[in-house]
């Protein structure tokens, strides 16, 4: 049985805050303010989240420090591996219950955390598993940065195929709509980038943020001066199948979306991505691509094209490989860069959009 869910909070963690806000906690506590950044070290750089190795603290002042900074925030139901080891996917049962599932993935070059920003999603995308189930609520801060900081002690300690290596990459491509949990997701991406004991010290570009298209949000995002990677969810060039595909597009149309990814775009100078989907019949026809692409020519934007992962109970499914290389023929023909994404985790229900998260 699970807890009554969004009723809680989730217990406030130190990754909830701010190198100089765990100082102040651990004063508020009554603990040495060295404290907070002693469990900075052991969390952030050298990624350790149990008590019991963290020798240098005092046996007198463990259980206080451990209710001030690190209640239990999740535990790994079960874990899923593929791709001969390479990809990993883990269901986590946070503090009430609540059910979500991150991605981890070695490539030659680097290793990418899918994370989840949400448990469930509300953006009822009717290709996409997460969007099915509905939302069940945000999650916290530390229930993000977490997932990373478990998923960067995998990497670290060899448990990923390929020996060990450093956790380089975080997508924000998991369960949920990360600019619907604004304050958190914005939050959770300072830790990330924020230098070490602060956060993790991630390249800022090695962070990619992906969205339905929350126009207002989008425009916050770029006030922030966090400079991480804009992800779209475009999946159709026109308004009148994007809003059955992404039921937001009826809110903010597509032209919309490409003018706050612009705007995005020129405030941090760099390239946006357009992931779209290819749905068999759906939207892959010549004559969308050729649309997108005028769309795109002369924009700072880049195609993702990702093969429609199956998803239980939908008669879609992937576009032919024929029709992907026409699709992305004529979009190079208009200068659009194109990349197709691989299916990694699609066994394990662990590709993109089969994120469900049942126990
Ligand atoms: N809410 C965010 C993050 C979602 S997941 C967003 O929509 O961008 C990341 C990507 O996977 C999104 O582009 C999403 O549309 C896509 N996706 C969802 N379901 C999918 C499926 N069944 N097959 C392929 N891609 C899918």
């Amino acid at each position: 049985m699970d807890a009554p869910r969004g009723r809680a909070k989730p217990p406030r963690h130190l990754a909830d805050l701010t190198l100089a806000e765990r100082q102040e906690a651990a004063t508020g506590a009554g603990l040495p303010a060295y404290r907070a950044k002693q469990l900075s070290t052991h969390y952030f750089e050298r990624l350790v989240d149990d008590p019991e190795q963290m020798t240098d603290l005092p046996a007198a002042q463990r259980a206080q420090l451990v209710e001030t900074f690190l209640p239990a925030l999740a535990t790994p139901l079960r874990t899923l591996e593929a791709d001969r080891g390479t990809t990993r996917k883990t269901l986590w049962k946070l503090f009430d219950g609540a059910l979500v599932e991150s991605v981890l993935m070695r490539y030659p070059d680097r290793a990418t955390m899918c994370v989840s920003s949400q448990a469930g999603c509300g953006m009822a995308c009717p290709f996409c598993a997460t969007g099915q189930g509905g939302l069940t609520r945000n999650l916290s801060t530390a229930e993000i940065v977490d997932q990373v900081r478990a998923a960067a002690q995998v990497a670290a300690r060899g448990g990923l195929g390929g020996g060990p290596g450093r956790l380089s990459n975080v997508v924000f491509m998991g369960m949920g709509e990360p600019l619907a949990n604004y304050n958190r997701v914005v939050a959770a991406l300072r830790r990330l980038t924020d230098p070490a004991p602060g956060g993790f010290g991630l390249s800022r570009r090695s962070i990619t943020v992906s969205t339905v298209g929350l126009v207002p949000a989008i425009g916050r995002l770029a006030d922030e001066n966090l400079d991480v990677t804009l992800a779209v969810s475009l999946h159709a060039p026109d308004d009148e199948l994007r809003d059955t595909l992404v039921p937001v597009n009826t809110r903010w149309k597509v032209a919309e979306v490409l003018a706050a990814a612009d705007a995005y775009a020129a405030r941090t100078g760099r390239r946006y991505s357009i992931e779209y989907a290819m749905i068999r019949d759906v939207n892959d026809a010549p004559a969308r691509a050729d649309l997108l692409g005028d769309l795109l020519a002369p924009r700072l934007a880049h195609v993702n094209l990702i093969p429609l992962n199956p998803t239980p109970g939908s008669q879609w499914d992937a576009s032919p490989k024929a029709v992907e290389r026409e699709f992305v023929r004529r979009l190079e023909a208009r200068g659009v860069p194109v990349t197709v994404r691989d299916t990694r985790g699609r066994e394990i229900d662990g590709a993109c959009g089969q994120l469900a998260a049942t126990n």
